[in-house]
């Protein structure tokens, strides 16, 4: 997986040998030697990952930092900052500022291909989830959501076996989280699977192994998606890289900083927030454009396409498919005597009772107006009418009760039944068969079935 990667140093050789060392390992490098010159190259290219070196003259990394997070165009890009060894007050200043990560200087080889590895994943998801969203929507209405998904009063399970420190995180979390502690981790994915915002696992643990837990909560669909910080002994180095392999967020490194945890906890929480967001509006835009919205059916757009895979399937050799076409009987009489509103109640009842009496892997869709479709996957026309017949018999068989129970309707329905032939068949010649076959019910007197053979 390789990334496009911003390096910022004032010290030319810096940007060289970083460039040198990523290249090796095939990644694309561009370099800055300035806060100004940093933040025009990362608007113009929108890099994957910015590596940023906190001392420069003029502009120093904060700063950069800052305004990367505040431009609308940038602020999802991550962003490393690199900071002289030793600097505790520089890290706080660097979460505060934004920033996704650290590394100290002089870079370890293992760290920086680990931490652009782990971050050049999450980069593709949110790439992936931006830009689908972007074709359904304005990035506007993003922003101007997201600017309100803090990183505050979050939920957040502690996996710890150790007392002492368990208990310091919890007080430290108190200020502005609801943590809570779960010291068994077959609890502990129990409870993870409900609602929660952040998992802070100890990986040092010595009544449970946290990789191999962090590793159970990854591979499980419930808790994939959940950010998982470790607390980590940085002088296992393997278990460090192990961790950031397994799909961890983040470190902690022991013994757990107060500040460094409240930064790094909100970090997570924030950017968990962002990407549900993202998630959340895709699934409902996803939704709209294949649910009918009066009767909750499938519409006809997405029935289009399903059935354009069954049918090519079906003259390749593959099953039949039939088709049901649904026409309501004198529809117009119901609007015109009870009015639009009770006509949209019986196109809902009607869905309901469609729904409830075709199998599950048929696909009851609204075609449009007072027409539906039934599409039957793998199935011959003999048993394609028998179930015609039995949705026929529901609907004409009991009343359908509509104006707060005010009125009992009877209706009827019409249903011309299609099946694919061997060869020399289309979409939409098998819709148009199904179609004549409703014509033919209509005029033999309505409320019957009739099936064409070919
Ligand atoms: P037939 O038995 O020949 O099918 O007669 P019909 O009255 O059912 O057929 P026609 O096609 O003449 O009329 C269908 C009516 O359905 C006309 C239209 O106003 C109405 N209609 C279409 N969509 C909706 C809807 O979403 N809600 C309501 N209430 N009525 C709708
Ligand atoms: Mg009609
Ligand atoms: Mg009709």
């Amino acid at each position: 997986m390789t990334a496009r990667i911003l390096v910022v140093d004032d010290i030319e050789v810096n940007v060289r040998l970083l460039e040198a060392r990523l290249t090796a390992e095939y990644y694309e490098v561009t370099g800055a030697n300035d806060g100004p010159t940093a933040l025009a190259k990362a608007a113009e290219m929108l890099p994957d990952i910015i590596l940023l070196d906190v001392m420069m003259p003029g502009m120093d990394g904060f700063e950069v930092c800052r305004r990367l997070k505040e431009d609308l165009a940038t602020r999802h890009i991550p962003v490393v900052l690199v900071t002289a060894l030793d600097g505790h007050a520089n890290r706080i200043a660097g979460l505060d500022a934004g920033a996704d990560d650290f590394l100290t200087k002089p870079i370890d080889d293992v760290m920086l291909f680990a931490r652009v590895r782990s971050l050049t994943r999450l980069k593709l998801i949110i790439d992936e989830l931006r830009e689908r969203e972007a074709s359904g929507r304005r990035m506007g209405v993003i922003a101007s959501a997201t600017s309100r998904l803090g990183g505050l009063g979050g939920r957040v399970l502690v996996v710890d076996d150790n007392e002492r420190q368990a208990q310091r995180i919890l007080a430290e979390l108190n200020l502005e989280h609801r943590p809570v502690l779960e010291r068994d981790p077959e609890k502990a994915h129990l409870t993870a699977r409900g609602p929660v915002d952040l998992i802070i696992v100890n990986a040092t643990a010595k009544a449970f192994d946290g990789l191999r837990f962090a590793a159970t909560l990854r591979s499980d669909e419930a808790t994939r998606h959940l950010p998982i910080l470790a607390v980590v002994d940085t002088d296992e180095r393997s278990r460090v890289v192990k961790a950031l392999e397994l799909g961890v967020n983040d470190l902690l490194p022991k013994p757990v900083d107060p500040q460094e945890l409240l930064a790094r906890v909100k970090t997570q929480i924030k950017r968990k927030r962002y990407t549900d967001f993202l998630r959340e509006n895709l699934d409902h835009s996803l939704e709209l454009a294949v649910t009918d919205q009066l009767t909750g059916l499938h519409n006809r757009r997405y029935m289009t396409g399903q059935l354009n895979a069954l049918v090519n399937r079906a003259v390749r050799g593959g099953d039949a498919v039939s088709a049901l076409m649904i026409d309501i009987d004198h529809f117009k009489k119901i609007n015109d005597s009870f009015g639009h509103a009770v006509g949209d109640e019986v196109l809902r009842e009607f869905a309901v009772r469609l729904a409830s009496n075709v199998r599950a892997v048929d696909l009851p869709c609204r075609y449009g107006g007072e027409e539906f479709t039934v599409i039957m996957p793998d199935t011959r026309i003999e048993d394609a009418q028998r179930i015609a017949e039995r949705i026929r018999l529901h609907v004409a068989g009991s009343p359908f009760r509509v104006a707060q129970g005010e009125e009992m309707l009877s209706v009827t329905i019409s249903i011309g039944v299609a099946t694919t032939l061997s060869e020399h068949d289309s979409p939409e010649a098998l819709l148009k068969r199904a179609d004549e076959a409703v014509y033919e019910a209509k005029s033999a007197g309505r409320n019957k079935v009739v099936a064409r053979a070919a």
